[in-house]
């Protein structure tokens, strides 16, 4: 697998992104443009699907489930899939380029985690599927002759798979992989932000024989386009989304008329705890990244984090020191951290920056934009920002910002750092640092989220039930969850 250099040119450059509807590539009726946000130009055009053509892609999917995937077996399907995840690699410099443009974040990141994981989910998936138990219940009947229970899976049907713009490949493909190998067929619509990974996805498909309408792709927006129009179709099974909870609630209305089965994967407002009795170095080293990793656009990433006074002050200069270090660049320039996905996004995340100095927070570091004096300052850089001094009520401290930005504060006990990092209408991760063992683990089990790290952060096994509680979700993916999500389990009961 080669990293492309800068003279690699993106894939698409001065074309039009086409959709992939029941195998054929198509470019019609509205376009918008894909901006790189590292200098705010043009990368291509992008076809808009708008209902009619959502509708078409549904349809292809729905007829594809009685055409021969249908009928293949788990093992042909799963060999197929290791077949995409070959082909992802084959590719690897071309997936990277196009994932890179997209969103600006660094090379290094995008080859060392978006493209890998991509096809580390394929290949995953395929496995699972393959190893699949099934119950088998013997049950008593007055007559003394007694029955057997077994259960068989069966495909959801027709699944949409919705994902954002942050880690664009990694996301889309951690919902594809399993709907393909648990024998769904799928409309997906990547991120009107980032079309280009799934584009070159769908060629992918073609080349190594997924069947017609098997994977269809659809570009566009959300509301008044191809994202609405999907949801609402009367004809697609399940939904697997992930991006904002409030989007999360629009889809759940919608959706509410078909009774669609939904998985949703939200926004977070993560909590980071630091003992004094930690680590100090690797506590530091992890909570660096997980407060800018991917410029702090990973629903993990840490917003609050809470320091036990004795080791406040130390961490709050150690941290500040270790952002003010952080390279700020373009994905070519060996940056630590790349610019945010959009001018409209840094325009939130701005004004989160001068919400806080309303409400009266320290900025301890950063706070602004960066000048670089080129073509890099009509991009969407921002600085790593670090805010103290804020109470627990602020917006800053309760609202998702979704950029390279925390707030620290200090806390005196296990009890009162439990009630601060579970007071919060999200419930997505936490990262707590001690080297006190029994402490971790009660701490770390009192923790009102789907994962808890206990002295890391965003190691992930991809057999582990990934998701969370409160406005971050509903339902869980990952290993046998995934699988649970994506097929309807049926009961078989044969009297003996
Ligand atoms: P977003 O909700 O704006 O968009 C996500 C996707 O939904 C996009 O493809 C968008 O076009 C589509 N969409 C928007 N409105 C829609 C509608 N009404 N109907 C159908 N589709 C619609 O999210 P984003 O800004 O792309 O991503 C950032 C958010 O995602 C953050 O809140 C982040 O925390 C969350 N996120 C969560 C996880 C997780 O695993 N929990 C992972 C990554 C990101």
């Amino acid at each position: 697998m080669r990293s492309p250099t800068p003279s690699d040119p993106y894939p698409f450059a001065g074309q039009q992104l086409p959709c992939l509807i029941g195998g054929e590539f198509l470019r019609q009726g509205k376009a918008f443009a894909n901006i790189n946000p590292v200098n705010g130009r043009v990368l291509c055009s992008v076809t808009e699907a708008d209902a009619a053509l959502v509708d078409r892609a549904v349809q292809a999917a729905r007829a594809a489930l009685r055409g021969p995937w249908g009928r293949m077996s788990t093992a042909e399907r799963a060999a197929l899939l290791r077949k995409v995840a070959d082909r992802i690699e084959e590719r690897f410099a071309e997936f990277v380029s196009a994932e890179i443009a997209d969103t600006g974040k660094t090379l290094k990141q995008a080859s060392s985690l978006d493209i890998p994981r991509g096809a580390a989910n394929f290949r995953a998936y395929a496995d699972l599927a393959l190893a699949r138990p099934s119950e088998c219940f013997e049950m008593a009947t007055p007559d003394g002759r007694g029955a057997l229970n077994y259960s068989v899976y069966k495909p959801v049907g027709v699944v949409a798979v919705i994902a954002p713009w942050n880690l664009p490949f990694l996301l889309l493909t951690w919902k594809l992989a399993p709907a393909l190998a648990c024998g769904n067929t799928v409309v997906a619509k990547p991120s009107e932000e980032t079309p280009s990974s799934a584009a070159l996805l769908a060629e992918v498909m073609q080349e190594v024989g997924v069947p017609a309408g098997v994977f269809n792709l659809v570009h566009g927006f959300g509301p008044d386009s191809a994202g609405a129009a999907l949801v609402a179709h009367p004809d697609v099974n399940a939904i697997a989304f992930t991006g904002e909870s409030a989007t999360g609630s629009a889809i759940m209305k919608s959706a509410a008329d078909s009774v669609k089965a939904l998985s949703f994967e939200l926004g977070g407002k993560n909590a980071a705890i630091i003992f004094a009795d930690a680590d100090f170095d690797a506590a530091l080293a992890g909570t660096m990244r997980s407060v800018f990793a991917n410029t702090g656009q990973v629903c993990l990433c840490s917003e609050r984090v809470y320091v036990e006074r004795p080791v406040y002050a130390r961490f709050v200069e150690a941290l500040a020191r270790g952002a003010r270090a952080l390279k700020v660049g373009g994905p070519f320039e060996g940056a630590d951290m790349g610019p945010l996905i959009s001018r409209a996004h840094r325009d939130k995340v701005l004004s989160y920056y001068r919400l806080a100095r309303e409400e009266g927070a320290g900025i301890v570091c950063g706070g602004g934009v960066p000048a670089f004096g080129d073509e890099r300052d009509q991009g969407a850089f921002i600085e790593p920002t670090i805010l103290t001094g804020l109470p627990e009520s602020a917006r800053c401290v309760r609202e998702e910002i979704f950029g390279p930005v925390c707030h620290v504060a200090p806390f005196d006990s296990e009890e009162q750092v439990i009630h601060m990092a579970n007071d919060t209408r999200y419930g997505l991760a936490a990262a707590v640092w001690t080297s006190n063992l029994q402490r971790a683990h009660r701490v770390a089990r009192q923790m009102e989220v789907g994962i808890a790290w206990v002295n890391d952060w965003f190691l992930r096994d991809l057999r582990t039930p990934f998701g969370g509680v409160k406005l971050s979700g509903i339902g869980r993916e990952g290993g046998a969850h995934s699988l649970a999500f994506f097929s309807e389990a049926m009961n078989i009961c044969v009297k003996l």
